[in-house]
């Protein structure tokens, strides 16, 4: 058609207007619509070439096509840009109103490319007019004739009209075109979905995101960088395509490059040209020789904070597509829930590899059975003791291991099963050649991936036993070989001192001091023995009535000498009706004489030392009082179980024998001993003692004794 054939009749006009608005309605596909418009039109105006521009709704092009004669040239969209920019396109769509233009050379409207500068294709004629549908702004068509002058104003009355056709069946396929791409865009999170959580290991979870991001953006690369926590830094873990595995464990800083702002700012981005954008930092691309022109880089969060970026480089068509920012955050929403639950699987690895090392590593066996005593698990330290290999111990119950204390743990275990407590007893275990050793077992339940198990710790106690039965040894030797020649060495002295003549001192201090030094060796004898028989639960057997104030005065006698020599005040508050004690009297002495001594010992010379009692809930309470250095508060407890748990450590004085004994003679008698003490200022030892019956109520009067 050309311009020279007359114009239609408006019958003609009206059926041709009805004949495009069926083509362009018989069909769906955006480029397909687009291209019949465009063709129909052309031919029914005359044109040799046109464009048509289709936009979305902030007017950014979307989809376009151009004929050039009898060419249709696809991928055109970014070359038209330029148009909807600074072009007679441009100019119509932000007018919204359409424009004739008879000679291109002569309207500045009119964009000259370098291919359609005036001396190569010369001047032309141009019609565009928007295309609107439902008052929506849906894209531009534009079509040139060359020849100046070619179009008049009917052209534009037809343009027009036809494009009103045209509007609606635009904007329907470009309805259909965004739901088919936000379904693709689903359908590409899905399958990322679907492919990153079929891993729960860490590295490998990065590696599929990064893949599934240059997959699903159709890009050349991708990467993806964790936050170190302690440096601040950007490390890349994951890197698909590009550079590849030479990026991976790169560092940026936070705020540095794109990546770093994205960080920072926790904010996506899309940067079209990378070397013109001034947070890129072509240091990287230097490093790796990879070109970046593009990138695309959001965010990834876990509850709120931002844990690493996710970077898409290089789109294959040249240009990030409008969903691009669109599919970047979804993987990265689903990105986040995956490192984290790989980051939680990592941790838990590692809680359970050190239960293991501890397991395996542990000086003692330890086996693990079910509820029913199977054994399901045994440490190398088992395997080594017993002498069975893992497979027999295996097959094996814990009964057939070691002799299992029903009193303890219940004919069927039952005692493990209702309560989390560990149970302790002592035990022999079975060796693989019929030996067995004696030990101490410590049952406990456990939850094993959440089942419930008996955790028994078998501790060889053979060291133990042997250093107890010497003890014993020792005790029954003092017992036996010392006892019967102390006490006749005692009797000797008494027999030798009312043979010595009066009123010698010098003898009568030579004879006192043996007296007081067996009757020191014969009270540490006496308080071994004790401590052994009290150790053993044996009961009280000489409990009597007997005073207070007789008992200190007893023990005060004991210490006198010492507490002289070092100088030493001692003060006594007694109150007079103060109730009489029922105690084996000859076991408490020493344990008053045991405080006092100690009293005596660690205060300095001319400090101050003082005794006090008084009733205490039917018992009483007496206190050993002194100025001297005091106890740390870390040791207060264990003073009292040195001897016991202890023994003598090494680079301790004393043995700690005293207060043991103490200790333990105070609550055979059902009483308690504790100490309050400060660093610096001084000590105060109590004990507490059962009071005879009311009506052997013992008067005493407050004493003051010794200087
Ligand atoms: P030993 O004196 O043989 O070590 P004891 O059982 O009598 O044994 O005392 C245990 C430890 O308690 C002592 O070694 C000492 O460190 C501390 N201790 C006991 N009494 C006093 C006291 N009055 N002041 C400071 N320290 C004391």
């Amino acid at each position: 058609m050309s311009s020279t054939q007359p114009l239609r009749s408006p019958q003609e006009t009206l059926k041709l207007l009805y004949d495009v608005s069926r083509e362009f309605n018989s069909a769906l596909d955006l480029r397909t619509v687009l291209q019949r418009v465009l063709f129909l039109t052309m031919r029914n105006i005359g044109a040799q070439s046109g464009s048509i521009i289709v936009v979305d709704e902030h007017g950014e092009p979307i989809e376009s096509a151009i004929i050039h004669g009898s060419n249709i040239l696809s991928q055109t969209t970014q070359q038209l840009r330029i148009t909807t920019e600074q072009g007679l396109a441009g100019w119509v769509m932000r007018n919204r109103t359409a424009a004739l233009v008879k000679d291109t050379s002569k309207d500045p409207r009119w964009l000259r490319r370098p291919d359609d500068a005036v001396d190569r294709t010369g001047p032309k004629s141009a019609i565009s007019t928007p295309l609107i549908a439902r008052e929506q702004l849906v894209g531009v068509i534009t079509l040139v004739n060359s020849t100046p002058g070619k179009f008049g104003r009917q052209h534009l009355s037809l343009v027009q009209a036809i494009a009103d056709q045209a509007g609606v069946a635009v904007l329907n396929a470009r309805l259909y075109a965004e739901s088919k791409r936000q379904a693709r865009v689903m359908g590409a999170l899905a399958e990322t979905a679907s492919v990153i959580n079929a891993t729960i290991k860490l590295d490998e979870v990065l590696q599929r995101i990064a893949a599934q991001t240059r997959q699903a953006l159709n890009v050349q690369a991708s990467s993806l960088a964790l936050l170190d926590e302690e440096t601040g830094e950007l490390v890349f873990r994951a890197v698909d395509g590009g550079a590849g595995s030479q990026l991976v464990g790169m560092r940026l800083k936070v705020g540095e490059g794109i990546a770093g702002w994205v960080a920072r700012r926790g904010q996506p981005v899309i940067v079209h040209h990378a070397h013109g954008d001034p947070r890129f930092q072509p240091e990287t691309d230097r490093r790796t020789g990879f070109y970046t022109s593009a990138i695309a880089c959001s965010p990834i969060s876990q509850d709120g904070k931002i844990i690493g970026v996710l970077e898409a480089l290089n789109p294959q068509h040249g240009r990030f597509e409008r969903d691009t920012l669109m599919v970047l955050n979804g993987i990265c929403n689903l990105a986040g829930t995956a490192i984290s639950h790989a980051q939680l699987f990592v941790q838990l690895q590692a809680a359970h590899q050190r239960y293991r090392d501890l397991f395996e590593d542990s000086l003692s066996p330890i086996i693990i059975t079910d509820m029913e005593g199977r054994i399901v698990e045994a440490n190398r330290q088992a395997i080594e003791t017993s002498g069975f290999s893992q497979d027999e111990l295996y097959r094996m119950s814990i009964a057939d291991l070691h002799q299992v204390d029903e009193q303890h743990t219940g004919e069927r275990l039952e005692a493990l099963q209702e309560s989390a407590r560990t149970i302790i007893y002592e035990s022999v275990m079975h060796l693989q050649g019929g030996e067995t050793i004696p030990v101490q077992v410590l049952a406990r339940r456990v939850s094993i991936e959440s089942r419930p198990h008996i955790q028994w710790i078998l501790r060889d106690i053979t060291e133990r036993k042997h250093i107890d039965s010497l003890r014993n040894d020792l005790i029954s030797m003092i017992y036996h070989d010392l006892r019967s020649p102390l006490s006749n060495i005692i009797s000797s002295l008494e027999i030798l001192r009312s043979m010595l003549p009066q009123n010698d001192e010098t003898i009568e201090s030579v004879v006192q001091i043996a007296e007081r030094s067996t009757e020191r060796i014969q009270r540490l004898t006496n308080s071994l023995l004790d401590v052994h028989r009290l150790e053993s639960g044996k009961p009280m057997l000489s409990q009597e009535i007997v005073g207070v104030v007789p008992l200190v005065d007893d023990a005060i006698e004991a210490v006198r000498l010492s507490l002289e020599a070092k100088q030493q005040s001692l003060e006594v508050a007694i109150p007079p009706d103060l109730p009489a004690l029922y105690v084996d009297k000859d076991m408490i002495r020493r344990v008053l004489i045991n405080l006092l001594d100690n009293a005596v010992k660690y205060t300095a010379s001319q400090g101050r030392i003082r005794i006090e009692a008084r009733p205490r809930d039917e018992m009483v309470e007496i206190s050993v009082i002194d100025t001297g250095p005091g106890i740390p508060s870390s040791e207060q407890e264990h003073i009292f179980y040195k001897f016991t748990r202890l023994r003598s450590r090494p680079g301790s004085k004393g043995l700690g024998l005293g207060l043991t004994f103490c200790r333990l003679a105070v609550e055979g008698h059902g009483g308690r001993i504790w100490v309050k003490s400060q660093v610096g200022v001084g000590s105060r030892f109590s004990i507490t003692l059962p009071s005879a019956p009311p009506e052997s109520l013992l008067t005493h009067s407050a004493e003051v004794a010794g200087n």
